[in-house]
């Protein structure tokens, strides 16, 4: 009976929000959720989304039902923007001979089905994974998102963790990362932050990538990235699905979740994509019946607005490169941010203390090191919210609080 259910643990990103809304001292900062904020701190709702929703209702579009993998105009955008407008690297040529000539046609070895945003796109390729892959085991970073080992834990994938994160060098540890994807069973999936890794914010190098590549092939492992943050990290979309472009020109096999959250701000209308390459396009179109398949029984068709929004915006080339703007603008408001934090800490720190890897992680986030008893001091002493493993979300930061945010850290520190 219900009476046996016993009370659940708050989320430890959500749950943080929570805890920030009780607080009322008037220097509270919610640095826990990855929501971008303006400099006032208010939420921001991108000038080409109000556009592209004015055309929408402007042309008076209906509310009927789309079928199971989404909305066509956006399944094929979204393909785009992570693989290139010409799509070449998941192309299949094939020659057909006719009576005439020989002809060569092109077939997309890409299976794109829309998701309820990047967290739903996940949880239907993990689905996918249990059904056509029993026994396969997921690697997640240690630390990655904490929603990644949810996700796999409730779509019953085991899942293990390969070393990311260096405490002593507040970097990679790209030694440890590749040996143990080189101990993990063959044909295991190797789960990848795109770019702006969360919560590090620390991403390989374009040769570290290289290298990561060559060993997952070596083991015939499955990628399987997961891309939240595109055109948001580093201000390009195109910068940004460079370590997903270089694993599908190698003709690799593989999978990736997109999210529209963060770079179009859609983060509650929960539109996203689960892109399949395979290694032909039959093979392609099998999988994407059977994700259409498992998305039925799930939540049976995805929704309409943000896909729909997301096809406007890409499809009309002004409000395309409007959003590009947009996208370098809030980038480079976080990357401001950082630069000023980075600077109040080297001025307030007398110990001498390097603070360098602030400038060298990327994207929404920064991975202070801070410990959980120095996170607990961040908020009940400084009332800054963050997440309890050191991570703060810049994105959430306004200039004019810099400094004392660098106050809170310098004294947590040496708490
Ligand atoms: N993956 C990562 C690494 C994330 O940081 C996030 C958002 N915090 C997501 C996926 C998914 O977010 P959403 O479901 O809102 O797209």
């Amino acid at each position: 009976r219900f009476e046996n259910i016993t009370m659940a643990p708050p989320d430890p990103i959500l749950g943080v929000s929570e805890a920030f809304k009780a607080d009322t001292h008037e220097m509270k900062l919610n640095l826990g959720v990855g929501a971008y904020r303006t400099e006032d701190l208010q939420p921001y709702v991108l000038n080409v989304v109000k556009k592209a929703e004015n055309l929408m209702l402007e042309r008076g579009d209906n509310k009927e039902y789309l079928p199971i993998e989404g909305l066509a105009a956006f399944n094929k955008v979204t393909a785009e923007l992570l693989f290139g407008t010409d799509n070449q690297i998941i192309l299949q040529k094939k020659k057909r001979k006719s009576v005439i000539d020989v002809c060569v046609f092109c077939s997309l070895k890409v299976a794109t089905i829309q998701g309820l945003s990047g967290t739903g796109s996940l949880r239907l390729a993990a689905a996918l994974i249990e059904r056509y892959f029993p026994g396969a085991k997921v690697l997640i970073s240690s630390p990655t998102w904490g929603n990644h080992k949810n996700i796999f834990n409730d779509a019953r994938v085991q899942w293990s963790e390969y070393r990311y994160y260096d405490p002593n060098t507040v970097g990679l540890d790209f030694n440890g990362m590749i040996a143990d994807i080189k101990a993990a069973p063959d044909g295991s999936f190797i789960l990848l932050h795109g770019c702006a890794h969360n919560p590090t914010g620390i991403d390989p190098t374009p040769e570290q990538w290289e290298i990561i590549a060559d060993v997952i092939q070596e083991k015939n492992h499955i990628p399987f990235f997961d891309v939240a943050y595109q055109g948001f990290a580093s201000g390009s979309l195109d910068t940004d699905a460079s370590s997903v472009r270089l694993f599908a020109a190698r003709g690799m096999e593989l999978l990736v979740a997109q999210s529209y959250s963060k770079n179009l701000g859609l983060y509650a209308e929960r539109i996203g994509a689960i892109n399949v390459v395979c290694s032909t396009a039959d093979a392609a179109t099998r999988v994407k019946s059977q994700l259409k398949r498992l998305a039925r029984p799930m939540y049976s068709n995805p929704p309409v607005h943000g896909a729909r929004i997301v096809a406007n915006v890409v499809g009309n080339p002004e409000l395309f490169s409007e959003w590009k703007d947009e996208m370098e603008m809030m980038a480079g408001r976080i990357k401001s941010v950082r630069q000023k934090l980075y600077s109040s800490l080297c001025t307030k720190e007398k110990t001498g203390k390097d603070w360098s890897f602030i400038l060298k992680q990327i994207g929404m986030f920064s991975f202070t090191g801070l410990n959980k008893a120095q996170s607990d001091n961040m908020t009940n002493k400084w009332h800054v919210y963050m997440t309890k493993d050191g991570r703060i979300s810049l994105a959430g930061l306004s200039s004019a609080k810099c400094e004392y945010l660098a106050d809170a850290i310098i004294d947590s520190y040496h708490n």
